[in-house]
């Protein structure tokens, strides 16, 4: 099962048109560890910027 990821850095080389992720799949990390209180202590470790 596949699905629709929504995001918009628009300068990772993952980004496309409609604040689309057509990376093949993503990984999220916890910033302070496994767990979180919020969203910003998550991040995506996929991204890479885009030239
Ligand atoms: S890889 Fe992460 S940062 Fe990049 S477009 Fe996809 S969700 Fe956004």
């Amino acid at each position: 099962m596949s699905i629709e990821v929504l995001c918009n850095v628009d300068n990772c080389k993952y980004w496309a048109k409609g604040d689309k992720c057509v990376a093949d799949k993503i990984s999220v990390i916890g910033l302070q560890g496994r767990k979180a209180d919020d969203m910003e202590e998550t991040a995506c470790k996929t991204f890479e910027h885009d030239e």
